[in-house]
């Protein structure tokens, strides 16, 4: 298996760190990787009392938190921007493994 490869502008390898999941007990619902990202892979959701998912901006919810989730993972390109403005660690990333 080897993963994923493509090449920057003057040629050099380059290999895409996909967005595969984000961490709702770490993420604390900043939305910075939700303005940063390009492609609208991500999205802010609020959390009910019962820990439901909702509108982040519905005034009829009784939203305890926000976090961010995933909303369009096969759009990511693997640019990183999202886990560059982070600071929780809540995002996990990683290669695409192909098979040889
Ligand atoms: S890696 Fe890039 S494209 Fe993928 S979710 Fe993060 S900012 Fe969006
Ligand atoms: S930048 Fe990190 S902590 Fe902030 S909403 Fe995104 S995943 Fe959550």
């Amino acid at each position: 298996m080897s993963v994923r490869t493509f090449a920057t502008r003057d040629g050099r390898p380059w290999v895409p760190s996909y967005l595969e999941a984000i961490d709702p007990d770490v993420c604390i619902g900043c939305g910075r990787c939700v303005k940063v990202c390009a492609r609208d892979v991500i999205a802010l959701r609020g959390v009910t009392e019962d820990g439901d998912l909702c509108d982040p901006f519905d005034d009829d919810e009784e939203i305890e938190r926000k976090i961010s989730v995933l909303v369009a993972a096969g759009d990511c390109v693997g640019c990183g921007s999202c886990a560059t403005v982070c600071g929780t660690g809540a995002q996990h990333h990683a290669p695409v493994e192909e098979a040889a």
